[in-house]
């Protein structure tokens, strides 16, 4: 079982973050946490 990881924010910082941990670490478990209705996007 991977590590955990929870990012507070799912603006644009949060989900790049989290990609980038990603890339450097496939077997982590990742939580955003975002307050609003919606989070970060992009086409
Ligand atoms: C009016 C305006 C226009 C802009 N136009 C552009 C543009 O055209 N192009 C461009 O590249 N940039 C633009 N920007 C800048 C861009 O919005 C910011 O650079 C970018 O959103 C910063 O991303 P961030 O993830 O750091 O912060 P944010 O986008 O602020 O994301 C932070 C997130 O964290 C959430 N959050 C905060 N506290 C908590 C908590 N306790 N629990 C859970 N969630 C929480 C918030 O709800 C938010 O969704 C604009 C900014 C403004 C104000």
């Amino acid at each position: 079982m991977g590590k955990n990881l929870v990012i507070i924010g799912g603006g644009a910082a949060g989900p790049s973050t989290a990609a980038e941990a990603k890339r450097n670490d496939p077997s982590l478990n990742i939580t955003i946490l975002e307050r609003g209705k919606f989070v970060s996007y992009a086409s």
